[in-house]
C-alpha cells in the first residue's frame, strides 16, 4: 500500500468540500452517477471504434446501500481506471482555471453564483462521507485492480484490488445525518429516489437500487432532446443541462430542433446565463455533444458549432451518422455541416426573438456573451446580418446598450450614416477630440470598446445599406457644417508649414471639421488602418510600414489661430517649430496614444510653460 499527497488545489478543495461550502449536499450522487454514465458510455464506445473486446449487454449503474454499517456504494461496469489513472484523475485537478476559482471561492464564501461556475465532481462525495473508497479494474487489462481510499485530509491511499470485477465502485462512509445542515440519511430509499429522479432520470443507463434481493430501477431512461416539449419540466431540461454542461446553473434558454426527411436529427440547446471563466481561453472545452440513434458518440464535437458560439451548449442526435464515425470524417461530412448551418440560424433567430419577447433575458445574454458573438463578424460573412441584428452597443445616447436597428430609428434628419468609435474604454471614446462636432451638433456616435470592433469594423462595411462610419477616420461633412462661416485668414502657408515640419509624423495637416473645443486632432485616412489595430497586428507579429495620420487643426481655437499668425509675422520664427511638436504630441494624448519621444515632448511643454510663469 502506498500513501500518495493530494496536489496543492485538490487539497484546497477537498478541505471547502469537508467543511462543506455548498448548502446543496444531495447532488454528490448525481456526481457520482454522472462519472458512472461517462464510464459506460466509453466503455461502449471503445468497443465499437476501437474494437476493445468488452461485455456491453448490460451497461448499467447500481447503488447499493448498508443501513447498519451506513456505507453508499455507486457502482457501474464501465470503462474503470488503470492505477496511473486513478493516481492522475482523483488526485489532481487538471481543469484549468480551477486554481484561480479557488481563489474567489474562498473569498467569497457563501457567494452561490461563484460556486455555481464550479462543478465538483468527484470530490463533493466528502461533503456526506468522512471516508471514501474506490475500486476499479480497466476495461481489458489483465490482473488485478486498483483500491483508492481518503478521508479527504491531504492525502490517500493506493493500493491492488486483487478481485475487482471491470467497471467502478466507489463506497462512502456516510456521516451522520444532520438535516439542520441539509445532511440527510442517504441510506434512506425514499431519499435516493428522490435525489435520483430529480437529478439522473434522463441518464441512459439503467440506474438500479439492489436491496437485498430486490432489485428496483430509479430512472426512465428518456432520451430528452427525443421527447415533445410540452412534456418535459423545465427542471428536468435544467439537470440535463447541468449533467452535460458542468455548470451549476440553470440555462438562458432552451432550444428544441427537429428535423425530419433524407437526413433526420434531432437537436437540444442550451444557452448558459453565465460566461465561463473560461470563454476566451483557447484550449476550453467546446462542441456539442454527438449521439447516433440515442447511442453517445462523442463529446466537444466543435464541428457542429462554430467557434463564436462556443458557448452553446447540447445535444445533436442524428439518425443516418455511422456509429464509428471518426472526428475526421465529421469535419468533412456535408451532413454535418448542414446541420451546423440550421443550429446557427435557429441559434440566432432565438437570440433575436428574445429582444422583443424578454428584453431582460437577451441583455443578459449580450452582457455575457456579445463579445465572442462579435467574433463570427470575422468568421462568417454570410452572416453579418443576423449576428448584426442581435449585437448591442454602449452609445451617447444614454446608458443602456442599444440596437443597430434601433440606432437608425433615432438617426437625425439627413444623416446617411452610422456613427461610431473605437478605444480602450468608454470615458476615452466619450472624451475624445473627434467626438466633439458630433456631440455639439446632437450625432449619436456608438462607443466601441472591445478589442473585436477594432477589427470587425475593419471589415465590415454597412448595416442593413447604411455605413459604418469611424468618427475618427476620413473626413467629416456634418449636415450643419455647410451654416458654419469660413475661417477668418489664410491657413494655407501655416498648414504647409506644419505639414513639412511634421512630415515623419503625419501625412498631412489639414482644417478640421470635427473639432469644437480641442486645438487639434488626429484622423486615420478612410482607407488607412486604424492605429490600434496596427498595433494589433504587430502584437500578432506582423510588421509592415508605419501609417501616418492627418492632423487637423481646428481653427477656432485661439492656439491655432495665434500659431497662424505668428507665422504670418515671421515664418523663421524657431519656436513654432517646437508648437508644431506640441500641437501634434497633445492631439497624440487626446486620443489614449502613446508619445513616440515622451521626455523630448516634456522637456518642450516645461520650457514653453517657463516662458508663461
Ligand atoms: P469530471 O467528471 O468533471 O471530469 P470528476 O471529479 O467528477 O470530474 O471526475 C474526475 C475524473 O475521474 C473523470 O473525468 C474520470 O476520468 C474519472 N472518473 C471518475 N469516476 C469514474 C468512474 N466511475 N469510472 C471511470 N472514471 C471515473
Ligand atoms: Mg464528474
Amino acid at each position: 500500500m502506498e500513501t500518495l499527497e493530494f496536489q496543492a488545489e485538490a487539497r484546497q478543495l477537498l478541505q471547502l468540500m469537508v467543511h462543506s461550502i455548498y448548502s446543496n449536499k444531495d447532488i454528490f450522487l448525481r456526481e457520482l452517477i454522472s462519472n458512472a454514465s461517462d464510464a459506460l458510455d466509453k466503455l461502449r464506445l471503445a468497443k465499437l471504434q476501437d474494437g476493445l473486446e468488452a461485455d456491453t449487454s448490460d451497461l448499467h449503474i447500481e447503488i447499493e446501500v448498508d443501513a447498519e454499517a451506513r456505507t453508499l456504494a455507486v457502482r457501474d461496469n464501465g470503462i474503470g481506471m488503470t492505477r496511473d489513472e486513478v493516481v492522475a484523475l482523483i488526485g489532481t485537478i487538471a481543469k484549468s482555471g480551477t486554481a484561480e476559482l479557488l481563489g474567489k471561492l474562498k473569498e467569497a464564501k457563501e457567494s452561490p453564483e461563484l460556486i455555481g461556475q464550479f462543478g465538483v465532481g468527484f470530490y463533493s462525495t466528502f461533503m456526506v462521507a468522512d471516508r471514501v473508497e474506490l475500486v476499479t479494474r480497466k476495461a481489458g487489462t489483465e490482473g488485478h485492480g486498483t483500491r483508492w481510499e481518503s478521508t479527504g485530509e491531504g492525502t490517500f491511499t493506493i493500493d491492488e484490488a486483487p478481485d475487482a470485477p471491470i467497471g467502478t465502485t466507489v463506497t462512502l462512509h456516510l456521516r451522520p445525518k444532520d438535516e439542520d445542515d441539509a445532511l440527510y440519511d442517504y441510506t434512506d430509499e425514499w431519499k435516493l429516489k428522490e435525489i435520483v429522479k430529480r437529478y439522473s432520470d434522463f441518464i441512459s443507463f439503467p440506474i438500479r437500487k439492489r436491496s437485498g434481493e430486490e432489485v428496483q430501477t430509479l430512472n426512465s431512461q428518456k432520451a430528452l432532446w427525443a421527447r415533445p416539449r410540452s412534456e418535459v419540466t423545465d427542471e428536468e431540461y435544467h439537470e440535463f443541462y447541468k449533467h452535460i454542461s458542468h455548470d451549476w446553473t440553470d440555462p438562458l434558454e432552451i432550444i428544441n430542433m427537429k428535423a425530419e426527411g433524407t437526413f433526420e436529427y434531432e437537436a437540444l440547446l442550451f444557452i448558459p446565463s453565465r460566461a465561463p471563466h473560461d470563454l476566451f481561453q483557447r484550449d476550453a472545452r467546446r462542441g456539442l455533444q454527438l449521439y447516433v440513434k440515442r447511442v453517445f458518440i462523442m463529446d466537444d464535437s466543435k464541428e457542429l458549432i462554430p467557434d463564436y458560439l462556443r458557448f452553446v451548449k447540447g445535444v445533436v442526435d442524428a439518425a443516418d451518422l455511422s456509429l464509428n464515425i471518426s472526428r475526421e470524417i465529421l469535419q468533412q461530412d456535408r451532413h454535418i455541416q448542414m446541420i451546423r448551418r440550421r443550429l446557427v440560424k435557429k441559434v440566432l433567430s432565438t437570440i433575436k426573438d428574445l429582444q422583443t419577447s424578454n428584453p431582460e433575458k437577451y441583455a443578459t445574454f449580450w452582457r455575457e456573451f456579445g463579445r465572442a458573438v462579435k467574433e463570427g463578424l470575422l468568421a462568417e460573412p454570410d452572416n453579418h446580418k443576423p449576428i448584426l441584428e442581435i449585437a448591442s452597443f454602449a452609445t451617447t445616447e444614454g446608458t443602456e446598450p442599444t440596437t443597430l436597428a434601433a440606432y437608425v430609428e433615432r438617426m437625425k434628419e439627413g444623416q446617411e450614416e452610422i456613427y461610431f468609435l473605437t478605444g480602450e474604454s468608454r470615458s476615452q471614446v466619450e472624451n475624445s477630440p473627434h467626438m466633439e462636432a458630433f456631440r455639439a451638433q446632437g450625432y449619436e456616435v456608438l462607443i466601441l470598446t472591445d478589442p473585436v470592433d477594432e477589427i470587425w469594423t475593419d471589415v465590415v462595411p454597412d448595416f442593413d445599406g447604411r455605413k459604418l462610419r469611424s468618427i475618427a477616420r476620413g473626413s467629416v461633412d456634418l449636415p450643419q457644417d455647410e451654416e458654419k462661416p469660413e475661417p477668418e485668414g489664410d491657413f494655407g502657408p501655416l498648414l504647409g508649414f506644419l505639414g513639412e515640419k511634421l512630415s515623419e509624423q503625419v501625412k498631412e495637416v489639414r482644417l478640421s471639421h470635427r473639432l469644437t473645443t480641442s486645438a487639434a486632432c488626429l484622423v486615420s485616412d478612410a482607407d488607412d488602418i486604424t492605429p490600434a489595430l496596427e498595433k494589433m497586428y504587430r502584437a500578432m507579429g506582423q510588421e509592415g510600414p508605419r501609417v501616418k495620420r492627418i492632423l487637423e487643426l481646428n481653427p477656432d481655437h485661439p492656439l491655432v489661430a495665434g500659431l497662424r499668425a505668428a507665422h504670418e509675422r515671421s515664418a523663421e520664427d524657431t519656436s513654432l517649430r517646437d508648437t508644431a511638436e506640441l500641437l501634434y504630441g497633445t492631439a497624440l494624448l487626446a486620443e489614449g496614444g502613446d508619445l513616440e519621444d515622451p521626455a523630448k515632448f516634456a522637456k518642450l511643454l516645461a520650457d514653453r510653460l517657463a516662458q508663461t510663469v
